[in-house]
């Protein structure tokens, strides 16, 4: 019933907001501070790069971001570029996510993190003006929302120590490899704790032989599945791997949106849905449906955010196998209060209208 209203509302705002309404759009740049040193395969850094968006519409303002790791090629500068191409005009009615979405894409086919923060606000305003948490409208049950990871990445023994006593609330590890001393990494963490550790290598292992090796050996440490493995190009070579490791294999880097899902359903068993690479929540729902549909399991990450964009990425928690949402967790310096974590780790969705945050 809730839902029907819902949809009703949506109807009903949108024929009055095709006659709108004054738009205001704005954005503006935001470094995010982390809290420790974030230490990949291919580099380490202190502080990444964002954007925030708000649009306001008859005085209700919803609220977006755009967060830019250096592997998917924006930066503030190509963020605000492609912002300042939008007429705020086109955002008028802020319904009409298809059509907004065929206007952005037609201003620019890449650019999914500066789609992403508008695609963000947009829902959040919607959500708003609706009176509804999107999970709520997506019909999805908000209280079945799994356990979120907590990244460990490694570190100086001293360092490292912190961040194990740091993870003490999470039921979940998630340990970046695929750089020198990684097994050390695993074997240190594992003197520490038994939990469930889940491993992204970001594309590090060069050959099939050198990640079945390091799959087996992981398997054996109670890890419950492996986020790409290898170059995401190979898709003949997870397929090998599919068949072979005892454990999933997760995509990341190689599933963008939903057109790439159907060639990656024999190589991998899920695959990993993240906003700045969708474009935001409405291609990132459509990703998800398509995944089950193809007996894919779904996993629901972010990048380092603040809790806007983890807090909207969270809307489609429920529809998860695993969530990876700590990045708002893994910054100092926050501008919103929104999704928390359970003391047992579960990612809680609060029922504030939008994607369920305040300013703070
Ligand atoms: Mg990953």
């Amino acid at each position: 019933m809730k839902n029907i209203k819902a949809l009703l509302a949506v109807f009903l705002l949108s024929l009055a907001f095709s006659a709108m309404a004054q738009v205001d759009f704005k954005y503006y740049p935001y470094e995010l501070k982390l809290k420790h040193a974030f230490n990949l395969a291919t580099m380490s850094r202190t502080t990444t790069p964002g954007v925030q968006v708000e649009i306001t519409v008859d005085s209700v303002t919803g609220y977006g971001e755009a967060s830019m790791p250096p592997y998917l090629g924006e930066s503030v500068e190509s963020v605000t570029a492609f912002l300042e191409r939008i007429d705020p005009e086109r955002l008028s009615n802020p319904f009409a996510l298809e059509e907004i979405h065929a206007y952005m894409d037609s201003l620019a086919p890449g650019n999914r993190a500066a789609k992403a923060a508008v695609d963000i606000a947009l829902h959040d305003l919607t959500g708003k003006l609706m009176g509804q948490p999107w999970y709520a409208i997506y019909g999805l049950d908000g209280e079945r929302t799994p356990c979120t990871s907590f990244t460990i990445s490694n570190d100086t023994p001293e360092e490292l120590a912190k961040k194990i006593k740091e993870s003490e609330p999470y039921s979940i590890i998630k340990v970046k490899m695929g750089v020198p001393g990684d097994r050390e990494l695993i074997e240190t963490i594992r003197r520490h704790t038994d939990k469930p550790i889940c491993v992204d290598v970001n594309q590090g292992w060069k050959s099939r032989e050198e990640a079945l090796d390091n799959i087996n050996w992981l398997a054996s440490r109670n890890v419950i599945f492996v986020e790409q493995p290898m170059d995401k190009t190979d898709i003949e070579g997870h397929k090998w791997l599919k068949e072979r490791s005892p454990i999933p294999i997760v995509a990341d880097e190689a599933v963008q949106t939903s057109a790439d899902i159907p060639a990656l359903a024999e190589a991998y068993d899920g695959i990993n849905i993240k906003l700045m690479k969708s474009g935001g929540l409405h291609e990132a729902y459509k990703m998800a449906v398509l995944a089950k549909a193809l007996g894919l399991k779904v996993m629901i990450g972010c990048m380092t955010e603040t809790s806007c964009a983890v807090s909207a990425a969270a809307q489609l928690a429920p529809m998860a196998e695993w969530v990876d949402l700590d990045g708002n967790l893994l910054i100092a310096n926050d501008l919103f209060d929104g999704m928390t974590i359970a003391p047992d780790g579960r990612v809680t969705l609060t029922p504030t209208p939008g994607i369920g945050i305040s300013k703070k």
